[in-house]
């Protein structure tokens, strides 16, 4: 890993038992505070995925700001997945699994049929938030362009769960 990208690494904090006891938190408001971290992880989240995608789409709220960087870095326009009631004219929703109990994320229909999305967001855990994500896209008729994730944390079945997936980070 370059150096630049392993000083921005050091800038996720780990809060423990937060939101709930057992839950390790990765605060990445740090790095996002931070230019130069903010900068070299953007351009690694995009970097594989160049020239294969028409706009980035992040899931509400923490996926808005890294796919909202990416968007720019690429040149390129950047479409909200929002939780439920939150878009005026919502073509589609899906709902999903959390940990405890379920969400639904919406998403327009505004853009030409077979657009390339490229997914972005903050942490992968269990990967639901993803797979939802992935599937309100298809279910639009877009197309995949890629997942990419800052975050990865491992064991708890992201990464079986989503497949093929771009990692900037990941737990030890
Ligand atoms: P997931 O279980 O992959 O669907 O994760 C749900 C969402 O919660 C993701 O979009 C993450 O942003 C967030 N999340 C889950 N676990 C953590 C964690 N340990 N630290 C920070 N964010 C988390």
């Amino acid at each position: 890993m370059n150096p630049e990208l392993a000083r921005a690494e050091e800038l996720i904090r780990s809060v423990p038992d937060y939101p709930e006891p057992g839950i390790l938190f990765r605060d990445i408001t740090p790095l996002l505070a931070d230019a130069e971290a903010l900068r070299v992880t953007t351009q690694a989240l995009i970097e594989p995925f160049l020239g294969t995608f028409d706009v980035v789409a992040g899931v509400e709220a923490r996926g808005f700001i890294l796919a909202g960087a990416a968007a720019i870095a690429a040149g390129v326009g950047f479409v909200p997945i929002r939780k439920a009631g939150k878009l005026p004219r919502p073509a589609a929703s899906v709902d999903y699994s959390l940990e405890y109990g379920t969400a639904t994320i919406e998403m327009h229909d505004d853009l030409p049929a077979g657009t390339r999305i490229l997914l972005i967001d903050d942490v992968l855990a269990t990967g639901g938030t993803l797979a939802a994500g992935r599937h309100i896209i298809d279910r639009l008729g877009y197309s995949v362009a890629g997942i990419s994730v800052l975050f990865e944390i491992e064991g708890l079945g992201g990464r079986e769960l989503i497949g093929d997936l771009h990692t900037v980070f990941r737990s030890a």
